[in-house]
């Protein structure tokens, strides 16, 4: 059966301007083929197969007919496809085209609307599209020239009411001024232009008709950006959002964390995770309950799969009842207790009972980590397996990573290039408690940040050392 291709819009940029319909679409999916503009913290944290079709401009390009039969081909292995486009698919970058191909070949397509940059992009530089007293109505413009050099209608746009936003215009700046100019707009009337809209690498300018050209040329401004021509432009300096870590990227070299990621974007940061392993469940024996023992919990996620395939067999955490419990460290003991269960104890090889039967709980990998010395053989219960999966993550990209755990720095750290870790030794590293401080020592990075581990105790941090 061919599988469903969703063309979706992932919005301007930051990662939570995604509609529910297309995260959970990201989640079902089994492949996603995504665009140069998608932001990759957008994608970190869905396991789907991902194809990048947009490389950058000047690189090889897939065509949009490749693209097309990808889409088609996909469909027809019983794929489900999710389709992702910047800002709304089917406002430019050709998503419409995409659909009626879809549906020309039978495939079975839907449409989940995104945020427009030329709108949403415009706001979030502060510049409300409308407003009672500059514009009551919008126009939103492809800069490009079509293939055969046709001009737009100048005549037509310059005589709009309303805000008018050029997409995909900067190579033709020069041209959009003069043109407006020459068919009667006054050369003061204010201009922005917004790059990179709601990504962390925002950066927006405002000018007029007249000067725009040498302003983006002094500032540096260049594509993707919108154009914005109207008074609206005026409003910038009020409804500019300012907030303290605005600007500033993180890396979280671990799963994804909403706290963390909510308590930094609050105050403006932008974050991706990075998350090389996902986790694939095991099949396993049961231990002979009735036997009881020691059972010892090497993390709690393996756990977690030990429980789930116990409720699958109609029994629950009073089989354990015959077991002592043993976490492996305060973290696994911490965590079980939320779970309703009181650990009789921290792993110590030193003061195990070797008599009774001993059942270790863990990740397969790690558990090699527990190789009891001892006559009485323990057994070991691998309820996961952990893998890697590889993120393309440009580190120059960020501002500091922060470590919630050694776990996390070791992950990072053995996936590096050995330049990547000349440049980590760098960076600024957030270490969330001692043992991930040591940890980040150990391994020779030199810019080591201590900090309590507590998401305020990061925040207070990173806006200390980022103070400007
Ligand atoms: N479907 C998209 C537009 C695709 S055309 C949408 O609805 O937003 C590509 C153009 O969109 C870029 O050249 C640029 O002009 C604009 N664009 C898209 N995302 C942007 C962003 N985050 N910041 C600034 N411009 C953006």
């Amino acid at each position: 059966m061919n599988g469903l291709v969703s063309l979706i819009g992932a919005g301007p940029g930051n990662p939570e301007l995604l509609t529910l319909l297309g995260k959970r679409r990201l989640e079902e999916a089994d492949v996603i083929v995504y665009d140069r503009l998608v932001n990759p913290a957008l994608l970190s944290p869905f396991v789907a197969e991902k194809i990048d079709v947009g490389k950058m401009p000047l690189h090889h390009k897939i065509s949009q007919y490749q693209i097309n039969d990808m889409l088609v081909d996909l469909s027809k292995q019983g794929k489900r496809v999710v389709r992702l486009k910047a800002g709304d698919p089917y406002v430019f970058g050709r998503g419409g085209e995409e659909g009626q191909y879809l549906s020309q070949h039978q495939i079975p397509f839907e449409v989940v609307p995104g945020l427009t940059s030329a709108i949403a992009g415009l706001a979030a530089a502060g510049i409300p599209i409308t407003h009672r007293d500059f514009a009551s109505s919008f126009h939103v413009i492809t800069g490009h020239r079509k293939a055969n050099g046709e001009e737009l209608d100048w005549e037509n746009i310059a005589h709009q009411e309303g805000t008018i936003v050029f997409l995909m215009g900067m190579a033709q700046l020069p041209n959009i001024a003069k043109q407006l100019v020459a068919h009667g707009m006054a050369s003061d009337t204010p201009v922005a232009v917004v790059q990179w809209a709601t990504h962390w690498k925002q950066r927006s300018i405002s000018s007029d008709l007249a000067n725009v050209v040498q302003t983006v040329e002094k500032m540096h401004i260049s594509s993707p950006a919108l154009i914005v021509v109207g008074g609206v432009v005026k409003l910038m300096g009020d409804l500019q959002p300012h907030r303290p870590l605005q600007g500033l990227h993180f890396l979280i070299p671990f799963k994804q964390d909403s706290k963390l990621f909510n308590a930094l974007q609050d105050e403006g940061a932008a974050v991706n995770f990075f998350d090389r392993r996902v986790k694939k469940p095991l099949a396993f024996e049961l231990p002979d309950f009735d036997a009881g023992g020691v059972l010892i919990v090497t993390d709690f996620a393996a756990f977690h799969y030990f429980q789930e395939r116990l409720l699958t067999l109609g029994i629950d955490n009073r089989a354990l009842a015959n077991w002592k419990l043993v976490a492996s460290n305060h973290i696994v003991k911490y965590r079980l207790q939320q779970d309703g269960l009181l650990a009789d104890g921290l792993y110590d090889p030193k003061k195990l009972d070797y008599k009774r039967p001993i059942v270790f709980i863990g990740e397969r990998l790690a558990l090699s980590n527990y190789n009891v010395d001892v006559a009485a053989k323990a057994d070991y219960l691998a309820t996961y397996q952990s893998e890697t999966i590889n993120q393309n993550i440009d580190l120059n990209d960020f501002h500091g990573i922060v470590f919630p755990s050694s776990a996390s720095v070791t992950d990072l750290y053995t996936g590096c290039t050995s330049e990547e870790r000349e440049l980590m030794s760098k960076m600024s590293c957030f270490a969330m408690g001692q043992t991930v401080a040591n940890e980040c020592q150990k391994l020779g990075l030199k810019n080591v940040i201590e900090v309590k581990p507590s998401y305020d105790n990061v925040i207070q941090t990173v806006k200390k050392v980022f103070a400007r």
